[in-house]
């Protein structure tokens, strides 16, 4: 047994889908060449969106497809809970340790704001707008907090810093921050932490080696790297997954229909097909 932790962390807003499937079977396969351990932490900060029985199905189709691992929701673990919703207090806590570093800001921009702000809005759709820098507070701005309350808080960047990094799937990556992101979100005013601070949060409490994710994510990487800075944690070692496109070029995860896991079982469309047939012989 190496010391290689990696982990499968899907988000349970909707079924999984063959995109999932071969992003997390390719961290089962990384994680067992490297005779380590696999956690499934299931992502539900979302609470509008995710659901109980969703976060169960996906567990379920991925036993299906054949993937194993040693700590998860439904086996226990020495690094629990691993559902990120009955993990609040310990993110408040690293909200509190990130609060005394002087780099978080509360925010009352809204989203129009910060649109609104930019001369030319160029905002994928499920990408933050960049923040614009004339919109940042005074430096002093909340540093008397002692909890985020109800309110957005956002990251200071270091402005025309490269965030550089070696992936091991894609190669040499390199971001500029206040170009490619701006100060990004830390803490919701609805009560929960961002995206990033939870995924950071927990990536290093459960010690996590490695982080094997969709391609989609890679400008995110460098944002959590600076987080990682932050609080003086190594971070893990990278590797993202290139996006299972159809035949027009489109990202799965905008046309799933007929193609998720529960779907193609039901088909009868085996595991190992799921996980390496062309897509056309599986949209049927
Ligand atoms: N939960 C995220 C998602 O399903 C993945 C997060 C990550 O792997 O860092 O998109």
């Amino acid at each position: 047994m190496s010391d290689y932790r990696g982990r499968i962390a899907p988000t349970p807003t909707g079924l999984l889908h063959v995109g999932h499937a071969r992003t997390f079977a390719q961290a089962a396969e990384r994680a067992k060449r490297a005779h380590g351990q696999l956690l499934f932490r299931i992502e539900d900060l979302d609470a509008q969106r995710c659901r109980d029985k969703l976060a169960q199905k996906s567990m379920e189709d991925c036993r299906w497809l054949g993937f194993a691992w040693s700590e998860g929701p439904d086996v226990g673990g020495p690094f629990g809970p691993y559902i990120q919703s009955q993990r609040l207090n310990y993110y408040l806590e690293v909200w509190k340790q990130l609060h005394a570093t002087g780099l978080i800001y509360p925010c009352d921009k809204s989203r129009k704001d910060v649109e609104r702000a930019l001369v030319a809005p160029h905002v994928e759709d499920d990408q933050e707008p960049i923040f614009p820098i004339e919109l940042r507070p005074d430096k002093n701005l909340g540093s008397n907090a002692t909890e985020p309350g109800n309110q957005n808080w956002r990251f200071r960047i270091p402005i025309s810093e490269e965030i550089k990094f070696i992936d091991q799937i894609q190669g040499a990556q390199s971001f500029t921050a206040g170009k490619d992101f701006g100060d990004f979100l830390i803490w919701r005013k609805d009560g929960f932490p961002s995206y990033e601070l939870a995924v950071v949060a927990d990536d290093h409490a459960m010690k996590i080696t490695e982080v094997v994710r969709g391609a989609d994510l890679l400008l995110s990487t460098a944002r959590q790297i600076l987080l990682y800075r932050a609080h003086n944690w190594t971070p893990p070692q990278w590797a993202h997954v290139p996006l299972v496109t159809d035949a027009q070029g489109q990202r799965l995860a905008k046309r799933t229909h007929g193609l998720s896991i529960q779907e193609l079982r039901e088909k009868g469309i085996t595991a190992a097909a799921v996980l390496t047939a062309p897509l056309k012989a599986l949209s049927i």
